[in-house]
């Protein structure tokens, strides 16, 4: 049994909170995380596994890429990649189902750790890069008796529908597709493309299509953010090769889901109404069902209960994280924290969630098969 990995980051101030020179009631010693009610002064303690002060300390360059000053403890997108990305990656090399999600409210920074901006990279491109290094460097090795092999998909869960990016809006199915579970290969989306990808440039362009395919919608807190979950799964598959023969002796098949999660502040708090208001219950839905599935799992893990229900399928994204959330997979989850003290109320429950997540333990397995 592995917990789930837990990580909290903050970000800096953004320009509004700036202007109103909001206070920081964020501060972390170590693994741990505080957060100050700004009207009583308590202070509330939460240890993480990582907890990423990336709230001062660095430069922002003419072209928006940060450089830490000198001497600054600001965590920055390749130390991030290094504690988890890296260690996705070594799960997938070794036959898991990996899943890492970003939690927060929108504008908190779950897209910048996932995808990035520009020149700061996030996880999907930096570990996209460090997949195709590694296997390179194997290829490149004349002892090597692996091949190789990676698919992407790139799916959006929008108003409880789920499309599938790497087609174009007017090509998809009506409707959406469907999610289901085979008995033996599991949990399935329908029809969702799988492209195969021979280089970083090539996934690279494949991501840059799904990401101008999203659904943008706008509401008062940030009109550029999407309103959508989307996941990234790269499956990549290493089939071991008898030397003699030239013929595959076993093969291991890892799934890598990577999930950027809609905000999850609540809809009154967007100031949305009619259509948006539709919409933000139904993200609520997905997000409310995936908190419901999370204190469940957290509770049969401490107290050993087997028999509880988990709701996985009552909403689109908890059945296609089944196995990310309590199942075969190792899974880490990096909860995005605005420093401002204006976001007391949002961030205290992003850090009560990621402690609720903390708890979940997950029962993963080699995905290994003997070829006949
Ligand atoms: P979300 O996806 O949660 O809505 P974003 O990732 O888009 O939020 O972040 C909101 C803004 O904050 C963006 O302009 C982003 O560049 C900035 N930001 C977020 N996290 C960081 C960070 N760790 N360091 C520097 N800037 C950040
Ligand atoms: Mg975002």
């Amino acid at each position: 049994m592995t917990s789930v990995k837990v990580a909290v980051r903050v970000r800096p101030f953004n320009q509004r909170e700036r202007n109103f020179e909001s206070e920081c009631i964020i501060q972390m010693d170590g693994q741990t995380t505080k957060i100050r009610n700004p009207e009583t002064g308590e202070i509330k303690e939460f240890a993480f596994d990582f907890s990423y002060w990336s709230h001062d300390g660095f430069d922002e360059q003419p072209n928006g890429y940060m450089t830490p000053q000198a001497g600054s403890n600001y965590a920055d997108q390749d130390r991030v990649f290094q504690d988890l990305g890296q260690e996705v990656l070594n799960n997938a090399f070794d036959g898991y189902h990996t899943c890492l999600f970003a939690y927060g409210q929108t504008g908190s920074g779950k897209s910048y750790s996932i995808v990035g901006y520009g020149n700061n990279k996030g996880v999907i491109p930096l570990a996209c890069e460090e997949i195709f290094r590694r296997i390179d460097e194997r290829t490149n090795n004349p002892e090597n008796n692996i091949q190789h092999s990676v698919t992407l998909s790139m799916i959006e869960i929008y108003n409880e529908c789920v499309q599938d990016l790497l087609i174009k809006p007017s090509e998809r199915p009506k409707g959406g597709l469907n999610v289901r579970e085979h008995p033996k290969f599991g949990i399935f989306v329908e029809g969702m493309s799988k492209v195969p990808v021979q280089s970083y440039n090539e996934i690279q362009k494949q991501i840059d299509t799904g990401t101008s395919n999203r659904t943008v919608g706008s509401t008062n807190m940030n009109a550029t953010s999407s309103r959508a979950h989307t996941v990234t799964t790269l499956t990549f598959t290493q089939r071991f090769m008898d030397r003699e023969k030239g013929i595959p002796t076993s093969e291991k098949m890892s799934e890598i889901n990577l999930v950027d999660l809609a905000g999850s502040e609540r809809a009154a708090s967007t100031g949305a109404t009619g259509d948006r208001l539709k919409e933000g219950s139904n993200i609520n839905k997905s997000l409310s069902v995936l908190g419901k599935c999370i204190s469940i799992l957290a509770q049969k893990s401490s107290t050993g209960n087997k028999s509880a229900v988990v709701p996985y399928r009552e909403s689109k994204l908890t059945f296609i994280l089944k196995n990310a959330l309590g199942g075969n997979s190792k899974t880490t989850m990096i909860a995005a924290l605005s420093p401002a003290s204006v976001n007391y109320d949002e961030t205290l429950s992003t850090l009560r969630y990621a402690w609720q997540v903390k708890s979940i333990k997950n029962e993963a397995k080699v995905n290994e098969s003997a070829q006949d």
